[in-house]
């Protein structure tokens, strides 16, 4: 060996260790992965010390929530919850496992909340304007809403095994008010099976959050003020390893005649709800979970819904407007996410 390669090698050996030590000390990058879902957006970032195969992660991630909307989406006609839907019976209606993890946690939720989350209450949102048929020429008569009620009622529904029955043959079961929590309940899962600790997924405002951002602070995450015509912020906070889910009566109803009428339906009345709640938000573990407390708390206003709150140990936030004011109430579970504020 000459002294010409020799000085070759001993360059390229250099660059090869400078190389090695930049590569070492360039944190890994965050990633973002991002498309359409369940009528809305998935986000998720994340970044880990491993190396992931994004592409492969983003294909089984989008492979999972083409399945999860397969399975109980009520906007694919060939859905196995449209099929359900289409079956008029009262007869046992055998649904997949996953399915039926969420039809139960619903029902728990709706038995918990004193009925106020109902999964079957569709025939009233759409009498009211909500559902895929616009909103209505004229208020619905009482006639029409007592109609709808005999076929509205989780007290209607039990599951056996792995089927559901219907008291009712004409029953129209809806899972889009947890569904979009356990598609970040699963897509979570997903991510962390790619060895990863640190993310933020994130489906249609439902997130849930693990480890650290990459630069070692907290995942913030902020909450909505409650107001129809912007984005605005109204707290900051930080919650460790949980979900967190928001439900708004703020962006999705219509005025007619000087009266508002929410998407939310009241299911002991058959009517809009008519409460000054306007925001909840719930952080759990479970992000299908804390989207069902966060709609049944909606529906049920602030002193139910807070009473239910405190019984059961949730972490939650109740934004009421009062005298045109934005007023918070919280549950001991959920000042300690907001202590960080600032
Ligand atoms: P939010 O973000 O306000 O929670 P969701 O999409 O999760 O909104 O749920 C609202 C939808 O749930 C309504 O558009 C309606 O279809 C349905 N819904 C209305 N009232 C109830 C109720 N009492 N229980 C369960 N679902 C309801
Ligand atoms: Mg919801």
């Amino acid at each position: 060996m000459n002294i010409v390669s020799l000085r070759v090698c001993l360059f390229t050996l250099i660059a090869l260790c400078l190389m090695l030590v930049a590569g070492c000390q360039q944190p890994p990058a965050e990633v973002h992965l991002s498309g359409p879902t369940m009528g809305t957006t998935y986000n998720i970032k994340y970044w880990s010390e491993n190396t992931t195969d994004s592409t492969l992660l983003q294909q089984r991630i989008d492979d999972e929530l083409v399945h999860i909307n397969k399975l109980m989406s009520t906007y694919d006609p060939a859905s196995e919850l449209s099929m359900l839907n289409q079956t008029k019976s009262t007869e046992p209606y055998p649904l997949s496992s996953e399915t039926l993890v969420v039809v139960e946690e619903a029902l728990r939720i709706g038995k918990l909340s004193n009925q106020y989350l109902d999964i079957t209450v569709g025939p009233l949102v759409n009498l009211w304007g909500f559902g895929p048929q616009a909103r209505p020429e004229v208020i619905p008569s009482d006639v029409d809403i007592d109609a709808a009620r005999a076929r509205v009622g989780i007290d209607k529904l039990s599951v056996s095994g792995n089927s559901l029955s219907r008291a009712h043959p004409d029953m129209y079961v809806d899972l889009s008010t947890v569904a979009k929590g356990y598609g970040v309940d699963q897509v979570a899962e997903i991510v962390a099976s790619f060895g990863i600790d640190n993310y933020l997924v994130e489906i249609g405002g439902e997130m849930r959050v693990a480890g650290v951002k990459r630069n070692g602070q907290a995942w913030r995450i902020a909450i909505e003020k409650p107001v129809s015509l912007e984005r605005a912020i109204q707290e900051i906070i930080t919650v460790g390893n949980n979900a967190i889910a928001t439900s708004g009566d703020y962006r999705n109803y219509y005025e007619e005649d000087g009266m508002r009428y929410s998407h939310l339906i009241d299911p002991k009345t058959g009517k809009p709800i008519q409460h000054n709640l306007v925001s909840v938000t719930v952080v759990h573990p479970s992000c299908l979970t804390a989207d069902g407390y966060s709609t049944a708390i909606a529906v049920m206003g602030k002193d139910a819904g807070l009473a239910m709150a405190l019984e059961n140990d949730l972490a939650v936030l109740l934004i009421t407007r009062e005298n045109g004011e934005f007023k918070e109430y919280t549950t001991p579970g959920f000042d300690s996410f907001m202590s960080k504020k600032g």
